[in-house]
């Protein structure tokens, strides 16, 4: 990977710090930019983020720096790791489906559903599609588990007949009357959306894009990803970085779930390896379940969520998500409720990674926060350990820094210290977790 890094320092102190610089063995060139604007471009050749955040933070110390940035070199010379990936051992025993769908060797989840027969009222009560939606999960489930022993599974399921009512439309329905009395989320507003009332999230009756594009920064396995990135979001993490999308700060555009599929299957043609829902996909469920209604190329469909969804939102999730990219942000609800506004978030949290674990597969995304070791790190770490195995695909996020609101919370107004980076990975190592993403 290579890191670019940009330094402001101030003027009396620049050509100092650009010394100073010098010194780390990792940085393979330090070029001045130019004295009026004071800024310093670093390159860097990191082996992984551990290595790159430690640069950033060495630098973050030097007398004489007044910001830094930094930014992962777009492109596939500036990712080689993702290619690397599809080899490692772990990653191809913990993601193996998924590594067989974004080779079309698999179908993605959605497409099976499409052909997964249902049979409902569109006059049946709610109660009645829930019966009929978790008879067809188990049933879904069984015909995956069929289609994945045939040699040629992809051109198997083509061959299917397509029925009129599927059990992606089953979804589809249970979702459109969710929506009439919003509980996709835990805040359980009952707002009407359909009907043009707005709950915490502030999302409405139409999908609101702020981004789509061929991304080059997530984790290896998912890199290029087909990033779809929706506005709006049910945390208000202080320390959000993507606060003026998650807000509302910034504008977006509506655009219909047809529209939306053409972007998922463009995305994938110019050589995505999925159709990455990001920003916050949970308020936007019913319209991500109709777009792929509307999808036809193979695509494996990554849920990049907070985890602060509802229950009813998990078993819709199911027989439609092939990979679940899950934010494990607090081990305490005493500091998510501090920080994020979010009650009952440990009982929520963990129970959605439970349904990720047995319904797809799983990456966990651990938010390191300053001065959160004893309340936070070490709770979830273990809890990993316990619950999803010391084999889960796990990755520490490190690269924490304050950003919007992280100025009213005391301990969030700084980076990681290195001796905190280091003792998250060696508490890691202690706890056991063997499939940590470098
Ligand atoms: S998704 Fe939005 S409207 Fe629905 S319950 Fe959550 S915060 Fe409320």
């Amino acid at each position: 990977m290579i890191g670019l890094i940009f330094v402001r320092a101030i003027p009396e102190r620049i050509m100092d710090v650009h010394n100073k610089i010098n010194i780390f063995e990792n940085i393979l060139k330090v070029k001045l930019l130019t004295h009026e604007i004071f800024n310093i471009l670093v390159f860097t050749q990191s082996s992984d983020f551990m290595s790159l955040s430690k640069t950033i933070s060495e630098i973050n110390n030097i007398d004489g720096v007044e910001s830094i940035t930094h930014a992962i070199l777009f492109g596939p010379e500036g990712r080689p790791d993702a290619a690397t990936v599809l080899k490692d051992e772990k990653a191809r025993v913990t993601l193996a489906r998924y590594f067989d769908v974004i080779r079309d060797n698999k179908p993605a989840k959605f497409l099976i559903a499409k052909k997964n027969k249902a049979n409902f009222n569109r006059e049946s009560s709610l109660v009645e599609l829930w019966r009929i939606h978790d008879q067809l999960t188990e049933e879904f489930y069984i015909l995956e588990r069929e289609i994945d022993t045939h040699e040629k599974s992809l051109e198997l399921l083509k061959k299917m007949k397509k029925p009129e009512i599927s059990y992606l439309d089953l979804k589809i329905e249970i979702a459109k009357r969710i929506l009439t009395s919003c509980i996709l989320c835990v805040r359980r507003c009952g707002v009407n959306r359909l009907e043009g009332e707005l709950g915490d999230c502030k999302c409405g009756a139409e999908v609101v894009l702020s981004s789509a594009s061929k991304h080059w920064g997530e984790e290896a396995e998912l890199t290029p990803s087909g990033a779809i990135f929706t506005m709006g979001c049910n945390l208000h993490c202080r320390h959000c970085a993507n606060w003026k999308t998650s807000q509302w700060i910034k504008k977006g555009e509506v655009y219909s779930e047809e529209k939306m599929a053409r972007v998922v299957e463009n995305l994938r043609r110019s050589g995505c390896r999925n159709a990455f829902l990001t920003g916050e996909p949970t308020p936007w469920l019913k319209h991500w379940l109709e777009t792929f209604k509307h999808v036809s190329v193979n695509t494996p469909v990554v849920w990049n969520s907070n985890s602060y969804y509802s229950e009813e939102t998990s078993k819709l999730l199911s027989g439609f998500v092939d990979l679940y990219v899950l934010d494990f942000k607090y081990g305490s609800n005493k500091c998510a409720e501090r920080i994020s506004d979010a009650p009952k978030y440990w009982e929520t949290c963990t129970r959605n990674i439970m349904y990720g674990k047995r319904f797809g597969e799983l990456i966990v995304r651990v938010l390191i926060l300053p001065g959160h070791h004893e309340c936070c790190t070490e709770k979830r770490l273990n809890w990993i350990a316990n619950n999803l195995g010391k084999d889960a695909r796990t990755n520490l996020v490190l690269l924490y820094q304050p950003t919007w609101r992280s100025s009213e919370i005391p301990e969030l107004q700084r980076r990681l210290t290195i001796g905190e980076m280091e003792r998250t990975v060696e508490l890691a190592e202690v706890i056991g977790l063997t499939n940590l993403i470098k």
